[in-house]
């Protein structure tokens, strides 16, 4: 059987040395699953790339698995952390080139040293853009600090894979409910919000040319866009846009299907935002590559739109 051309962008891996900052999520994860998940997150070979050859994806873009350089706590530390990473990451794709390239972990604890970083991966190890595990210890990028990063990022015109991650502070209304409060629901509220600080603090005004991808079918972002733009007509709070707020989402801010494997979902997001808005993507090793990629090849949709999911969307987005 031949199979459609896939890319996938939502792809962890495991850096040598990073285990101590997934403490946290990974802590709820029986034994044996957990020594599964760690073999395949270190795996660059025949685990990895078997996997995406029995599902027919012919290429991915790899990223260091959350919360990665975001962890760090210590500013200068998280600097060389993610240069380290960034560095063996190279060191992988160059093994694979034509099977893998990268995403960069950034330190987003500094704007301008973040931008450094990502111009580094960018021009010198050949990185298609970044992927950052969300805030970075309760900074969140629309501080007008971060322009000069956004710039930079809009300069070398390439994406920000903006990936969940936890609240800074436990929303109460998750108390004593361990299993909304993080990847099931919390983790998509925490970063559909960032995305609409980004949004409504105008960054996609200043910098119209940025692209920042969403997991998740977009973290239910989609589904909001008619109200968005009915409540902030009554509700602006003296905020002025260049635009609709609906009209950045499908735009600047992109989606992928990583680990929403729904054909009604999809056909929504993709009514709502077109089709070259939404990328194919698995979310491994956390999900199934199989089930993603049956899922994308059957889903009702025209060749011309699973052309552009599959691969198209990725193939422009991120100059392949
Ligand atoms: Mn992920």
């Amino acid at each position: 059987m031949t199979r459609i051309r896939k890319i996938a962008l939502e792809e962890h891996f495991m850096a040598p040395g990073f285990q101590t900052y997934s403490k946290g999520y990974l802590q709820h994860i029986d034994a044996v699953v957990m020594a599964d998940l760690a073999k395949r997150l270190a795996d660059f070979d025949d685990i990895r790339i078997g996997e995406m050859d029995r599902a027919g994806i012919d290429f991915t873009v790899l990223s260091q698995t959350g919360p990665g350089v975001q962890g760090e706590t210590d500013r200068a530390a998280a600097v060389g952390r993610a240069r380290e990473n960034n560095d063996f990451l190279a060191a992988q794709v160059a093994r694979h080139p034509t099977r893998f390239a990268g995403f960069a972990a950034l330190p987003m604890h500094d704007p301008v040293t973040a931008a450094n970083e990502l111009e580094r991966a960018v021009k010198q190890l050949g990185f298609k853009g970044a992927l950052v595990n969300g805030h970075t210890q309760g900074k969140y990028y629309d501080d007008p600090a971060y322009d000069a990063f956004w710039e930079r990022m809009q300069e070398l015109d390439v994406p920000m894979y903006l990936h969940p991650t936890d609240a800074y502070a436990m929303p109460h209304v998750y108390a004593g409910h361990p299993e909304i409060s993080g990847a099931a629901w919390g983790w998509g509220v925490e970063t559909a919000s960032h995305a609409l600080r980004l949004l409504f603090s105008g960054v996609f005004d200043r910098f119209p040319r940025l692209k920042i991808i969403l997991g998740h079918m977009g973290e239910g972002l989609p589904f909001q866009r008619w109200r968005f733009d009915s409540r902030f007509a009554v509700y602006s709070h003296g905020i002025r846009l260049a635009k609709k707020p609906s009209d950045y989402i499908g735009s600047n801010i992109v989606i992928t299907t990583s680990g929403v494997c729904s054909p009604a979902a999809l056909n929504g997001a993709i009514a709502e935002m077109g089709a070259e808005a939404v990328l194919f993507s698995v979310d491994y090793p956390y999900e199934s590559t199989a089930i993603a990629a049956d899922f994308i090849e059957q889903a009702p949709m025209d060749d011309a739109t699973r052309s552009l999911v599959c691969h198209g969307n990725a193939e422009r987005i991120l100059k392949l």
